[in-house]
């Protein structure tokens, strides 16, 4: 390297070490960004922490949830409700016994009643909701619908939903182009909340939901749900998908090899299965069952009072 003292090469060495400088800074980021699934091992992208994701997911949780709540659209159906409510809790039970520092999250899931919407999703820390649609189109039973609930859960515990929100974050000018255009009702939400809004509406990769697939089938086996019912989900999936793409296999991609992956997976899941007699419930805190302002399961109109 030819060496020059002038003034010129000076400055020049200053760049350097100056880009230099912003290289350790970017590896250090890197480094701390990239973390591994806690229960699996793959590594995945994080530019946030999981405790800051589930912080800004709270607000965008109610955000989300106050527009059906004032329709009158939220858990307005008493006995899916309780049905969905009672099978979440099995399940989460059973992630509470995986990864026991989530007892400490406010788990929570909503129906939200729309006819036409085949979809669910979760949110960083548990925060979780499932559309009327997926009940009345697929007609799951309760193995079946343990099954998307249990890979709901698998996505926040496996840290997909912080994992998305970094890929969201990631493309900051594109959240906001989405949300001043397509979502004028997330306009209250700013910054990593508005990344966990638009995060349940990105693809996960397919890393992911093997992933979720794969602890899914698992939790629901441990909470006392056939695992043969992971197949005839998807199965009735495709079927529906068939006739119109539905929502969940647009955040939810789906693959050729999920359902034969699935499939190979009953044998080991089945003594879990077996085993699981009286399986624990989670049991909802007080918050977390009825959103703040929300009376009951009656969807009241007060609106206000999450704006
Ligand atoms: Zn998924």
């Amino acid at each position: 390297m030819q060496k020059r003292l002038d003034g010129h090469a000076a400055g020049t060495r200053r760049v350097r070490v100056v880009t230099g400088g912003v290289l350790l800074v970017l590896l250090a980021v890197l480094l701390v960004a990239c973390t591994t699934v806690p229960l699996t091992g793959r590594s995945q992208l994080m530019l946030i922490s999981e405790e800051t994701a589930i912080a800004a997911s709270e607000p965008a949780y109610f955000q989300l949830l106050s527009e059906p709540a004032a329709e009158g659209r939220l858990d307005n159906d008493a006995a899916l409700r309780a049905r969905v409510e009672h099978i979440s809790g099995r399940i989460i039970a059973q992630a509470i016994r995986l990864r026991p520092e989530t007892a400490d999250w406010k788990w929570s899931i909503h129906v939200i009643d729309e006819p036409e919407t085949i979809n669910a999703w979760a949110m960083a820390g548990g925060r979780m909701a499932i559309y009327s649609g997926l009940i009345h189109k697929l007609e799951p039973t309760d193995d079946e619908l343990a099954q998307v609930l249990g890979h709901e859960v698998a996505h926040a515990l496996a840290r997909h939903s912080a994992e998305q929100m970094s890929v969201a974050l990631a493309t900051n000018v594109a959240i906001n182009v989405w949300a001043v255009r397509d979502h004028p009702s997330t306009g209250s939400l700013a910054g990593v909340s508005l990344a966990a809004a638009l995060a349940i509406q990105l693809p996960n990769s397919r890393g992911a939901e093997s992933e979720a697939d794969r602890i899914g089938i698992e939790l629901a086996a441990r909470a006392g749900y056939d695992p043969a019912a992971a197949v005839t989900l998807w199965q009735k999936m495709s079927t529906a998908a068939k006739s119109g793409v539905p929502a969940f296999l647009s955040t939810h991609p789906s693959h050729n090899t999920r359902i034969e992956e699935l499939r190979a997976l009953v044998p080991t899941m089945r003594p879990l299965y077996e085993a699981a007699s009286a399986p624990p419930v989670y049991e909802f805190p007080p918050a977390a069952s009825g959103l703040p302002g929300v009376a009951g399961a009656t969807g009241a109109t007060r609106k206000s009072d999450y704006r």
